[in-house]
């Protein structure tokens, strides 16, 4: 059926959404594809819903085409099964829970291993039953610190979850395999640009988990590869032993990358331990003497980020924080940061007096939480005379109990294969595939009965695709000036016909090219409004239908215009061949 944008359920808009930074953001919701709800939570307009539904589809196919099988939990889940793998609480605050009218405890599911593995448990039992591939397409919760990004970083998002049940470790190599296969066909068919990373440190075997990162300067994940080997891995998996428990004392500082431009974490922690921050301090820019500042309030936010997340704050000579003094001297945006800001739920935080004393006991470590490693940190003054741009990079990822947890991996650095040296990247997460073994086994018993009547221990892999991210990650790749720019794969539509003109003729030879188009199977969106073409040839790129049909003044001579919306590339195409042209 002919889509006809007269009366199709679309508003584009003229402007940038003030809330976004990232093109995929704006871009989507100029275009009309989703609309914010609330933070992390969109809805998707029938031109957006039709792109999620074509990704879910090859999703689907390339799952089915390996054997895998689809079945649907519920999100809202029963505490019991979370409780068993103790991720009720291992998952902090990132996961929404909820009580139902009688108290009981419930949450909404971030992932389903338990679920998968207790089902697994249930209807299966003998050897013959195994192996076997599970999954679904459906809603996921999780509470994130920083939703971002519009659809990239939802807190309800659309995951396409598998989990692979096996008797054996060569049996769950097989599966992990086929799976790793699957997603390279997936993400070639959406035509992204990505690479495939090692995920942890090998400490769980060597391939025990791959993350696929989108090619994205907006990405949030820095990964290294070498430039001579196929070596590739995300920063956070590049480990080193742990360093023996030191004392706060002789703790490392954070070591930064420093390089002209960049202020290094440590010269900001310099800035911090002067007690008086009277006096003048290199970050990047140099503070002069008028710079008294009577407070110190660091936040963070990463580049993309939608929000800033406060980092530290405090009052320099001060014990506890007078609360009046610090926001006298605050914008209301960030006085309001301050009172959303849950310090108790936050270690992260400090709130109090920063010099060298805070820092020492825990300042630092702060300073380098691994969720805030890069960014940009400004430091406000009480004068307002400036702010401060600090470029926080830290190439070492710390627990909060500051003992080192990765190494720090920086461009140029050997390969840790000793084939070339290091470069950098950053990259959107659109697939991960993961070894579990049998953590969740073991939690719930699940086991087979072998050929001799004994019980075998099921090992399991868990695999996820972000659907909804994918939307966003593809515009994030494939987009203009102009708008959206889909691939055929997954545009809403495979031709916008657009009428240029009033005439009757017009209208008449572009309806009849539509019905030709849609009889031949091509999804037709018909520009039969009334208005501009300007408006219309506007609309039509910001849409980003792959191929756009022009039907104006060339009618007089007997042709149509057939414009490549990638490409930009017009020709004219007689009337009576188009359609042929086009199938
Ligand atoms: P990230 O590192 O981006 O937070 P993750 O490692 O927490 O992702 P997984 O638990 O591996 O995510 O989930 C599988 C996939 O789900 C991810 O590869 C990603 O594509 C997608 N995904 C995860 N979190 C979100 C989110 N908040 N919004 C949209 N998609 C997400
Ligand atoms: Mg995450
Ligand atoms: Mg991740
Ligand atoms: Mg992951």
């Amino acid at each position: 059926m002919i889509t006809r944008m007269s009366s199709l359920f679309l508003r584009t808009l003229r402007e940038d959404p003030a809330d976004a930074e990232v093109p995929s953001h704006k871009l989507l919701v100029r275009a009309g594809y989703v609309r914010r709800v609330a933070p992390g939570g969109y809805s998707w307009l029938p031109l957006g819903l039709r792109v999620l539904r074509r990704i879910e589809d090859i999703v689907r196919d390339e799952m089915n085409g390996i054997g895998a099988q689809e079945i649907q939990f519920p999100a809202l889940l029963p505490r019991e099964p979370y409780e068993a793998t103790g991720r009720w609480t291992e998952y902090g605050d990132s996961l929404f829970r909820l009580k139902d009218r009688k108290g009981l405890d419930y949450l909404l599911g971030p992932t389903h291993e338990e679920l998968f593995a207790l089902t697994a448990k249930s209807e299966l039992s003998s050897y013959k039953d195994y192996p076997v591939i599970l999954y679904q397409i459906q809603t996921k919760y999780r509470d994130e610190a920083r939703p971002r990004a519009g659809i990239l970083r939802g807190r309800e998002f659309l995951m396409k979850d598998s989990y692979s049940f096996d008797l054996s470790d060569e049996g769950l190599e097989r599966s992990y395999q086929l799976h790793r296969d699957a997603y390279v066909r997936i993400f070639d068919r959406l035509g992204l640009k990505y690479v495939i990373v090692k995920a942890t440190s090998g400490a769980m075997g060597g391939s025990a988990s791959e993350e696929f990162l989108a090619e994205a300067p907006t990405g949030e994940d820095t990964y290294v590869r070498s430039t001579e080997s196929g070596f590739a891995a995300n920063v956070e998996a590049v480990v080193t032993p742990a360093p023996p428990a030191q004392s706060t004392e002789d703790k490392p500082a954070a070591q930064a990358h420093p390089t002209p431009d960049t202020p290094t974490i440590e010269t900001l922690v310099a800035f911090l331990n002067d007690s008086s921050l009277n006096t003048k301090a290199d970050l990047g820019r140099t503070f002069t003497a008028a710079d008294t500042l009577k407070n110190v309030l660091l936040k963070v936010r990463r580049p993309g980020d939608e929000e800033w997340q406060l980092l530290a704050v405090g009052l320099p000579g001060d014990r506890e924080v007078d609360q009046k003094r610090l926001e006298a001297s605050l914008e209301p945006a960030e006085v309001a940061m301050l009172e959303e800001a849950d310090f108790a739920a936050n270690p992260f935080l400090v709130k109090g007096y920063i010099g060298p004393k805070a820092l020492q006991d825990n300042g630092v470590r702060y300073l380098v939480d691994p969720r805030v490693v890069t960014g940009t940190a400004w430091v406000t003054g009480a004068d307002k005379v400036d702010h401060h741009v600090v470029d926080l990079v830290c190439g070492r990822d710390f627990t909060p109990d500051g003992t080192i947890e990765a190494a720090e991996v920086r461009e140029g650095d050997p390969s840790p294969d000793g084939k070339g040296t290091l470069v950098a990247a950053r990259g959107i997460e659109i697939g991960h595939v993961f070894q579990l073994g049998r953590k969740y086994a073991d939690a719930f018993e699940l086991d087979a009965l072998d050929e001799n009547s004994k019980l075998v221990r099921i090992t399991m892999g868990s695999y996820g695709v972000g659907v909804s991210r994918l939307v966003a990650v593809i515009a994030e790749q494939s987009h203009d000036e102009h708008g959206l720019v889909w691939p055929r794969e997954v545009a809403p539509f495979d031709v916008t016909v657009v009428i240029a003109g009033k005439s009757d003729e017009q209208i008449a030879a572009a309806e009849k090219i539509a019905d030709e188009l849609d009889s031949a199977g091509v999804r037709v969106l018909l520009d039969d409004r009334k208005a501009s073409p300007g408006v219309k040839f506007a609309d039509a790129e910001l849409v980003g239908v792959p191929t756009i049909l022009v039907v104006g003044r060339g009618l007089a001579n007997g042709v149509v215009e057939v414009k490549d919306r990638r490409s930009g590339e017009r020709e004219e195409i007689a009337v009576d061949g188009v359609v042929g042209h086009l199938t």
